[in-house]
């Protein structure tokens, strides 16, 4: 049986925050792996490619060995199956993100009740981060700190100069 503790950190990431990143390091002690996955989701493309969403976390986590990042497209508890995660790591930022983990949270245990999932409570000072916040800064030029970790803000402007 595989008993080491694998965490599955789900989302869309586009792209990663602060508050997804304390998510992950505050996670760190109590799993002893997390895998940060990117849902590609057929209804909305997103700011970013997904493939660059993940390349912009390689390099955030390019340091913690028990970090990895993923990329699927499957039902959540599909994809913790394939690699044997027995949690899904959640962040909880408002009553409203509650309600909706809340009913996902529920559906997945239904669907498959050895997962069990784990819910983070924001750190209050990113609890008004999100992704669609940055890309409305981006979209209007303004700068992405203290919403985006600053290596990413690096890695966002390189990668807009070179879009065509
Ligand atoms: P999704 O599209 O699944 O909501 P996100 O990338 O927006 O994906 O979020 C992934 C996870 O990170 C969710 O659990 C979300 O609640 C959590 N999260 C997002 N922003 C924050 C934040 N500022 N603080 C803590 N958790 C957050």
């Amino acid at each position: 049986m595989n008993t080491a503790r694998i965490a599955v950190f789900p989302g869309s990431f586009d792209p990663v925050t602060l508050g997804h990143e304390n998510i992950v390091r505050r996670a760190l002690p109590l799993f002893d792996k997390i895998v940060i996955a990117i849902g590609r989701n057929a209804e909305k493309s997103g700011m970013f490619p997904v493939e660059v969403r993940k390349s912009f976390l390689d390099d955030l986590f390019k340091d913690e060995k028990r970090v990895e990042t993923a990329i699927y497209d499957t039902l959540t508890i599909d994809f913790c199956r394939s690699i044997n995660a027995r949690f899904i790591l959640r962040g909880l930022r408002s009553g409203n993100d509650f309600e909706y983990e809340r009913l996902i949270g529920l559906s997945n245990q239904k669907i498959a009740p050895e997962i069990e999932s784990v819910f983070l409570m924001a750190d209050n000072r990113y609890d008004f981060t999100s992704s669609t916040v940055a890309r409305d800064l981006l979209r209007y030029g303004k700068p992405l700190d203290g919403f985006v970790p600053e290596p990413v803000c690096g890695m966002i402007r390189t990668y807009l100069a070179q879009k065509p």
